[in-house]
């Protein structure tokens, strides 16, 4: 086999071609659909760095960054996961200008299908980049918001009626539900209107809009044969992951001796061979 790329991990680069198209390290980088069907193999060294400050690390926190960082950044926030607590407003946000950047602008509440249907919240310049990420085969913008705070309080209100995880297991499987999205948002409109119209009226915002007339977006993912089991793999526990790859989706590699997450390893230092 022979090398093709090495270098320190970060999530696989994705384009929205159809299917999609998945490059490791950057814009740059080689091209992965081209080794569907044939063998690759990542070798891990053993060596993981913070992808924030680059310090060497045993054990990598939130997906790839030292402990310190994690305690600092406002990328490793709680509100990050959990956008309805974002504290910008009140004036503790850990980094102003990050917050100004990423978190003070516009964002859309969308519905897609990774496996069921779920809601889900982004930046607008994450569009489509974060429904990839996620696997999803649809999905369809919902909401348009000023904020991240805001697109968080829609989605716990919608939270309650409809899943806001993804299971990926069935995901990487190629299980999908019949639903169909836009009547599925439509019922969502009917069911939680009230609810909906009262946040709206809260927030007293003008830029907040309900998008009833947004059409489903399609995704395909190079996948020749889904699993009939899924078996997670980890550099940690198997520092040679090799198999024949018969799909990439999400930010998962599908081999047929399993499936790695790719973006669960950021920072750690591989040799991709083919
Ligand atoms: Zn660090």
């Amino acid at each position: 086999m022979n090398e093709i790329w090495s270098g320190s991990l970060r999530k696989m680069t994705v384009t929205a071609a159809s299917p999609v198209e998945y490059r490791m390290g950057g814009e740059n980088g080689p091209l992965l659909n081209q080794y569907l069907g044939k063998k690759l193999s990542l070798h891990f060294e053993g060596k993981i760095n913070c992808i924030e400050c680059a310090v060497a690390l045993k054990k990598s926190y939130q997906g790839g960054y030292c402990f310190p960082c994690t305690q600092k950044l406002a990328e490793c926030d709680l509100c990050i996961l959990k956008p309805e607590l974002c504290h910008y407003a009140k004036g503790t946000c850990r980094q102003p200008k990050w917050g100004e950047e990423h978190c003070m602008i516009p964002h859309f509440v969308y519905l897609s299908k990774t496996s069921g249907v779920k809601v889900g919240i982004t930046r607008h310049t994450q569009i489509p980049t974060r429904w990839i990420d996620q696997g999803a085969t649809e999905a369809v913008p919902i909401f348009k918001v000023s904020t991240r705070l805001q697109s968080g309080l829609f989605e716990v209100l919608l939270g309650e009626q409809i899943a806001d995880k993804t299971n990926w297991r069935k995901m990487l499987k190629g299980e999908s539900s019949e639903e169909d999205l836009l009547e599925r948002r439509d019922q969502l409109f009917e069911d939680c209107g009230e609810a909906l119209d009262q946040l709206e009226e809260e927030l007293d915002d003008n830029g907040i809009e309900f998008l009833e007339d947004e059409a489903v977006t399609e995704l395909s993912y190079p996948v020749l044969e889904y699993p009939e089991k899924v078996k997670s793999m980890t550099l940690e526990k198997m520092p040679t992951i090799e198999g024949t790859l018969m799909g990439i989706k999400g930010q998962y590699l599908i081999f047929d001796t399993g499936v790695i997450n790719i973006r669960r390893h950021t920072g750690h230092t591989i040799t991709l061979k083919a």
